[in-house]
């Protein structure tokens, strides 16, 4: 079976090109980024899937009145495994605990950007082959994420062309809203749809990568943006003992928050680069526009990536306590808001998922992977906070969202064969 496989899809280099040059055609931008979002990439990935013998496909379109057809959609195509022959109903529990195997690429693209620093028009697939790199595609998506899109759909192609059946079932999940945090995507599919997972289910998520395809992703700092408002009383430059100085209270509080949550939360994890928790302040807002007033209001927002050891909520404790004493110090009111505080468990470095992706990687491209964590921030969280494991994974030259973006011909088919591996 195996070497059938290999060679339908060492074969597969036109069907790739043709699958990246039509995705390409249709920019599927967010709202966000004031695109009209995925509905004609989606309703041509479906058409294009049947025309080729897939053709167990569910739509979840989430409603998004700004986007073309007022929706989101996400698309699922499935192969039952040769398990399920026996008729075994899933639901009896114990039957099948083998899982079934799940890959995520998401079908939303970034915007080009500015345009004069592309060689040529990111929306019309080239290839090219010259200088060191070798033959590829190029075009704004082509690597992120439609390598992993179109990657997954050769594995599942070459089972289902060749009236073959995968060991397992399979399941592509082609998601939109990655780009812009996922809240018309994977975070809206686990939150409606979540029955769609299941607790021994295995997520390939073929979205980051390095260039020998060695690094699984498991797991990503817990994240928390903090914006603090620091209220006092405005005076003149020369005259601090009848104001309240916003900008030296906020000063102090970030300098404090700094240092002390650092040595707080100081453990080390090699998983991650670099292994501990930071602390960064970083956007400051403007406050007076002159040197000789003290200003009365002061902004300033942090960027923490906390160790999952530690709970969100330890860190909210800590920063209310330091928050506490910098307003006491300095006759000052200090509020703070979140725009993003995300918990992620991570995927246990000995889970199936990783272990076989290991093997199939070692297989494929005769190297070693290893496990790693990340800053944080990626859709990876959402499924391992609902308790599926999910690992991300790609052999990538990480070209995502930079002018001329590619992908390698040789990784498109490479990574098919490890997610192929995997569904035998
Ligand atoms: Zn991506």
């Amino acid at each position: 079976m195996k070497e059938q496989i290999f060679s339908y899809i060492d074969k597969s280099t036109p069907l790739a090109v043709e699958l990246e040059t039509e995705l390409t055609k249709r920019p599927a931008v967010s709202p966000d980024s004031d695109g009209e979002g995925e509905l004609d990439k989606c309703v041509f990935l479906e058409g294009w899937l049947k025309k080729h013998g897939i053709t167990q496909l569910e739509r979840y379109d989430a409603p998004d009145p700004r986007a073309k057809g007022g929706v989101r959609p996400s698309l699922i195509a499935t192969i039952p495994g040769a398990a399920d022959d026996s008729g075994a109903a899933d639901d009896s529990g114990a039957a099948d605990d083998s899982g079934r195997l799940w890959i995520m690429s998401h079908i939303d693209v970034v915007p080009p950007g500015e345009l004069s620093l592309w060689k040529s028009d990111p929306w019309t697939v080239i290839q090219a082959s010259d200088g060191p790199l070798g033959p590829r595609l190029i075009g704004r998506g082509v690597e992120d994420n439609q390598q992993g899109l179109t990657s997954s759909v050769l594995a599942m192609l070459a089972f289902v062309e060749q009236g073959l059946k995968p060991s397992r079932t399979v399941k592509l999940l082609f998601v939109a809203d990655e780009e812009n945090g996922s809240g018309y995507g994977i975070d809206w599919l686990l939150e409606n749809h979540g029955d769609l997972f299941q607790k021994n289910d295995m997520v390939i998520i073929p979205d980051s990568g390095d260039s020998k395809g060695e690094s699984i992703e498991i797991a990503e700092k817990n994240l928390i943006w903090a914006r603090f408002v620091t209220r006092g009383l405005q005076a003149h430059g020369s005259r601090p003992d009848q104001g309240a100085n916003a900008h030296l209270a906020g000063a102090d509080l970030a300098v404090r928050l700094h240092y002390e949550l650092s040595a707080k939360f100081g453990d080390h994890d090699s998983l991650f680069e670099p292994d501990y928790s930071t602390f960064q302040p970083t956007k400051k807002e403007a406050n007076v526009p002159n040197i000789n007033t003290i200003p009365g209001e002061d902004v300033f927002c942090m960027d923490m990536r906390i160790l999952p050891r530690y709970p969100i909520q330890s860190v909210l404790a800590e920063i209310d306590r330091i928050k506490a004493e910098v307003a006491a110090k300095h006759k000052v009111t200090i509020e703070y808001s979140l725009p993003q505080s995300k918990e992620s468990q991570p995927t246990a470095p000995d889970a199936p998922v990783v272990k076989f992706l290991s093997k199939a990687i070692q297989e494929v491209y005769g190297v070693t992977a290893r496990t790693i964590g990340i800053g944080g921030g990626t859709v990876g969280a959402y499924l391992r906070n609902a308790g599926i494991d999910s690992v991300v994974w790609a052999r990538f030259d990480n070209t995502a969202h930079q002018p001329n973006e590619y992908a390698l011909l040789e990784n498109i088919l490479g990574d098919a064969k490890v997610m192929a591996r995997l569904m035998m």
